[in-house]
Formats: C-alpha cells, sequence, structure tokens
C-alpha cells in the first residue's frame, strides 16, 4: 500500500466558497484524495493548514509515502518548523508533489533553493504538451491536453534546472511555460505540476487525475529512513 496525504490550505473553501464550491464542493484536498482513493493499493488521507502542526506532524509524515500540496495565499501561514519538517521528509525519501499556486510554499523553497517565481494572468486556455512520453508520469498520456480554462503561469520560472520536463504549457497569449518538472533531492522525488486555478474544473479532466496518480506512483519511496541524515565516518577497508 501507498500512503498519500493531500494537504490543502484549505483558505478558499473557508473564505471564499462562492468560488471554490462550484467545482469542489467539499474541498479541492478531498478531491483529489477522492479520485486517489478508487486505485486499490493507494491509501489517502488530507490535512490543512488549520489543524494543530498543519496535520504534519512526525507521525503523519513518517507514515506518508507521498504528500500532495495545494496551497495558494497562505504560504506564509504555514510554520516554518512544520515546513523544515516536511524538507527533512523529502530528504529522507518520502515523495512530495506540489500543486499549481503551491510553487511558492516553503516546503518547495526549502527543497529548491530558489524563489519558485513566475509570470501569471489570470483567464487563459492552456494546451499542455508532453514533452517526455517514455517517463513514468506521461504514461497513458496523449501528445497533448486541452484544458479550456486555465490561469496563465508563464516562463521566466526560477526553478534550478530539472531532472526532467515532463510536460510544457502553451497558452492563447502566446507564452510558454516548463507546467510538469520533477527533481531528487536526497532520497526524495519531486514533481511540480502547474494546472489546477481553484476557479475551474480542471482536476476533473481524467488526464490531468491520470497524471496526478502517476505521479503518486513514481514518487512513491523505494528506501525510506526515518531518521535524522547524519554524516558517516564508514571503517576504512582492511
Ligand atoms: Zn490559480
Amino acid at each position: 500500500m501507498i500512503h498519500v496525504t493531500v494537504w490543502n490550505e484549505n483558505l478558499h473553501e473557508q473564505e471564499e466558497g462562492h468560488i471554490i464550491h462550484k467545482h469542489y464542493p467539499n474541498g479541492i484536498h478531498n478531491y483529489i484524495a477522492g479520485f486517489l482513493s478508487k486505485q486499490p493499493d493507494l491509501t489517502t488521507t488530507t490535512a490543512t493548514l488549520q489543524m494543530p502542526e498543519h496535520g504534519l506532524t512526525t507521525e503523519v509524515l513518517d507514515k506518508t509515502d507521498v504528500l500532495i500540496w495545494w496551497a495558494h495565499y497562505g504560504h506564509s501561514r504555514v510554520s516554518d518548523e512544520v515546513a523544515e519538517r516536511v524538507h527533512q521528509a523529502v530528504l529522507q525519501g518520502m515523495g512530495l508533489i506540489v500543486l499549481h499556486s503551491g510553487h511558492l510554499c516553503k516546503p518547495m523553497k526549502l527543497c529548491l533553493g530558489t524563489s519558485c517565481t513566475l509570470n501569471w494572468r489570470d483567464d487563459d486556455r492552456e494546451r499542455l504538451w508532453c514533452c517526455n512520453p517514455g517517463h513514468p508520469i506521461a504514461k497513458d498520456i496523449p501528445a497533448h491536453i486541452e484544458l479550456e480554462q486555465e490561469e496563465m503561469y508563464g516562463e521566466f520560472f526560477d526553478i534550478p534546472k530539472p531532472d526532467d520536463v515532463v510536460f510544457l504549457g502553451w497558452y492563447k497569449g502566446g507564452e510558454v511555460f516548463r507546467s510538469g518538472v520533477t527533481f531528487s533531492r536526497g532520497r526524495g522525488k519531486i514533481f511540480y505540476f502547474q494546472p489546477g486555478h481553484e476557479e475551474y474544473p480542471t482536476y476533473h479532466n481524467a488526464y490531468i487525475q491520470k497524471i496526478i496518480t502517476n505521479a503518486v506512483y513514481w514518487a512513491a519511496p523505494t528506501a525510506r529512513l526515518h531518521e535524522e541524515i547524519k554524516c558517516g565516518h564508514p571503517e576504512p577497508l582492511e
């Protein structure tokens, strides 16, 4: 079994229900957990900003194989302690999938070490091109996917050079974006995936669900440490 924790800042849900409830009446986190839990070998739980320790205690992270992170305007409300705890869990092997406006979240910036800023414009249409069809995250995904409504995220995206660029976004405004990128940090795998603006039904799209599901299997650890990573001093060879 792969244990997935879907984290959401849960602020649109609490403060702007008129925006989010049209497509996600129970919140984005519950919607994502819902389609993932249809896989017989995935178990899902959810956690939110408002819970004690944002729902990401050491016990929860120890049991989490893959953490999915959706956030928008509450990044600064995440405690530095919890953000660093997530960072350390990634170094120990936990997979991390950061969605859409989560690009500025503290764990992503701690893992990548850059500003993770980008250009954006509201209300556009996106054609999401698969530029790495052999990658496990692109399994059973066509050459391109049309998203009739999506927020434009454009270059320059201030990230380190990715291990792989799996998807490229193109918008009717002419902008392009590295929409699906992978990184490895320590023992952990990271996937950032751009689609998922809260006003649009992006996560209802079967291909978007397939990409996120593929990413969970890809990011699940093969070897996870459950202790602080320390310097080793191996015995000299005889
Ligand atoms: Zn957005």
